[in-house]
């Protein structure tokens, strides 16, 4: 049998990067608060995401197939989903929010509002636009393939028990769709009440999970473009893993750290170098690169 998660949850490219370019990045750039504050909420939606591929874990294996960050092209379109749940019964896609505070769904303008204790207000995009144009998406990218026997759904997770989830009115629209935390098991029970029946065969299910994944198109990212850095601005050498000072020096195949004077044997050292510079330039380095992003002398 196929396991039960086709394509494991993993810390996404952005995060990774952004990452990067924070220890990278020289010290004073204008650049750092946003950086900062970016990688702050990577960081919370990325946690929300693992808390809910935890829950989703626990679902019956022999029931529903898993896929985490599946990217999709549909005409030149784009389609990213958070989650997406495969049964024989129904498709269930899943957005993931881990927002903090009291948040207000405006059902006129279809927008999310935080309202923060010091009286200012923040504004997002409501996840129920962008789960019901994803489901759109997927309709017909699935229907151009030849799958349309499965009806679609959503729904719209909130991680942390601590969110306040508010609205003007008495009524919203798919108000039943949104849930924190563990009611995720609700939620799904009661699709599966909704969706019962199975419309397609099991190997059907199998292809269409493999389809997926074989069409999965990872996201290109430049994170310096993004952030209009340019390469004179991201310090080179290996990074000291006591004091964090860039860069380290190299003596007979040990680094040495001239602020804390730490030396150190471990490999671990330089791959952190080499997984930045992966992460800001490009997946593969050369050896003369090796040696000039990391300060080895040839
Ligand atoms: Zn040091």
């Amino acid at each position: 049998m196929i396991s039960l998660i086709l394509k494991e949850l993993a810390p996404p490219q952005r995060l990774l990067k952004t990452q990067a370019l924070k220890r990278r990045l020289i010290p004073g750039h204008v650049k750092h608060p946003e950086i900062e504050n970016s990688l702050a909420r990577r960081k919370a939606g990325y946690w929300g995401e693992r808390i809910l591929s935890q829950y989703l874990k626990q679902l019956p294996h022999d029931k529903y197939h898993i896929i985490h960050d599946l990217h999709l092209e549909l005409n030149g379109f784009r389609l990213q989903i958070d989650h997406l749940l495969l049964s024989q019964n129904f498709i269930l896609l899943i957005e993931s929010k881990n927002i903090q505070g009291t948040l207000f769904f405006d059902d006129k303008f279809n927008q999310l509002i935080r309202h923060n204790d010091d009286g200012t207000e923040e504004v997002f995009e409501d996840p129920r636009v962008q789960a019901r144009w994803h489901r759109v998406l997927l309709e017909k990218w699935l229907n151009q393939k030849g799958f349309h026997m499965l009806p679609i759904d959503f729904l719209i997770f909130f991680a942390s028990n601590k969110t306040i989830l508010k609205t003007h009115s008495s009524t919203i629209r798919d108000a039943q769709k949104i849930c924190k935390a563990r009611d995720i098991f609700n939620k799904i029970y009661s699709l599966e009440r909704q969706y019962n029946g199975k419309k397609i065969r099991y190997e059907s299910l199998i292809d269409i999970g493999k389809l997926l994944l074989n069409q999965h198109v990872p996201e290109i990212i430049d994170i310096l473009k993004e952030y209009g850095i340019v390469e004179k601005d991201i310090l080179l050498g290996v990074r000291c893993p006591y004091c964090s000072y860039i860069p380290m020096w190299y003596e007979k195949g040990k680094w040495r750290c001239p602020s804390c004077h730490t030396l150190t044997f471990s490999h671990e050292t330089f791959r952190e170098a080499i997984h930045d510079y992966c992460c800001l330039y490009k997946p593969t380095i050369t050896n003369s690169k090796f040696r000039h992003f990391l300060f080895v002398p040839i």
